[in-house]
């Protein structure tokens, strides 16, 4: 393909405690000169461990807000009572270089990235069952019971809007998880209607050797 396709554009959703996180830092171990993770905006405070600029910038609620005013945000969605929003430029900049970039983000906002760029491909991450969701969220320790308690009456209603995603990811294996979603992507890339530059060369080529055998 001589003209560089436009990078891929992947939202990556699931319940909180899922494991979306733990996947994405292994996708970029292992494939991180394939893929620009869009690092989100938030009002909520830094868990321990988290740095700013590592796992989000870390906002107030009025710095938020500008934010939203100078239309710097793709999106912002409010999930259990914070903001998150994706800065516009870094996506903009990677996409437009070739480079597939993958979005971290809940529901509301997934849906917005796809109302906006129809070609984006969703993927949602679940834990295999219910009750492991539980103890994941539990076992991670960086949540009071009642924040637990909020965003697992938070997944199911997210399991409503599932319809709309492209692809399901059980994360049960973390390995093998990691190289279905790398594979899932890899493959987007082959789509016809993303190919389109390739297939127009293609067609004059034939169309001219048809000429000449006129
Ligand atoms: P999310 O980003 O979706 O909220 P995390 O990545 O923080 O979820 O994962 C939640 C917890 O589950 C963490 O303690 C993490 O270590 C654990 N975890 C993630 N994936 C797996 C897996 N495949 N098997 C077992 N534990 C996992
Ligand atoms: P957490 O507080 O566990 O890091 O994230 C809570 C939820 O917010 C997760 O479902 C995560 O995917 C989502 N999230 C993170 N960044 C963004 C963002 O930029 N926009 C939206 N809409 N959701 C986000």
């Amino acid at each position: 393909m001589t003209q560089k396709n436009r990078g891929i554009l992947t939202v990556v959703s699931g319940f909180s405690g899922a494991g979306k996180g733990t996947i994405m830092k292994e996708l970029m171990k292992v494939h991180g000169e394939r893929y620009a993770l869009s690092i989100s905006a938030t009002t909520r405070a830094p868990r321990p461990g988290e740095t700013e600029g590592v796992e989000y910038f870390f906002r107030s609620r009025e710095e938020f807000e500008q934010m939203i005013a100078d239309e710097a945000l793709i999106e912002y969605a409010a999930y259990v009572g914070n903001y998150y929003g994706t800065p516009r430029a870094y996506v903009e900049e990677q996409l437009a270089a070739g480079r597939d970039v993958i979005l971290e983000i809940e529901i509301q906002g997934a849906l917005k990235v796809k109302r906006r760029f129809p070609d984006t491909l969703l993927l949602f991450v679940t834990p295999p069952s219910a009750a492991i969701l539980k103890e994941r969220l539990t076992g991670r320790g960086t949540e009071t019971s009642d924040v637990i308690e909020s965003r697992l009456v938070r997944a199911a209603e997210e399991i409503c809007g599932i319809e709309a995603y492209d692809y399901l990811i059980v994360n049960d294996r973390l390995q093998e998880c990691v190289e279905r979603v790398h594979q899932i992507i890899s493959n987007e890339r082959y789509r016809i209607s993303r190919n389109e530059s390739f297939l127009a060369g293609m067609r004059a080529e034939l169309d001219a050797f048809s000429q000449k055998n006129k």
